[in-house]
């Protein structure tokens, strides 16, 4: 997997809004600026054991598709009382465009699974 610094995601756009101080979140492949957020989830501790990533704790997942064609993961991982962000790539949209997928069409699948869940 690719690793990409948590840096890279996040960029101070003071005209962005007019009354949050924040950052914008950016494609942490091609820093494109329009990236969707998706209903976050928690993975737990017993299945992230160190597949996920390094730390023993859960790891609260936003998941985010870009209209680059990115789909990657803003994580919160838990481990003895410090939280770490990082960033998982799912598809970049980099490998996206050489296979015809969009970002979009894989949020689109993810809320059929959802739904078709419940
Ligand atoms: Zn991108």
């Amino acid at each position: 997997m690719d690793q990409y610094h948590i840096t890279d995601v996040f960029h101070e756009e003071s005209d962005f809004f007019a009354t949050e101080k924040g950052c914008v979140l950016h494609c942490p492949v091609c820093q494109h600026a329009y990236q969707h957020t998706e209903p976050p989830f928690v993975l737990d501790s017993r299945d992230t054991a160190g597949t996920v990533w390094s730390g023993r704790g859960n790891v609260l997942v936003i998941p985010v598709w870009g209209e680059c064609g990115s789909s990657w993961q803003l994580c919160l991982g838990f481990h003895k009382g410090s939280t770490v962000i990082f960033v998982r790539m799912v598809l970049s949209c980099y490998d996206a465009h050489k296979v015809g997928i969009h970002g979009m069409d894989l949020a689109q699948v993810r809320r059929k699974e959802v739904a078709s869940d419940h």
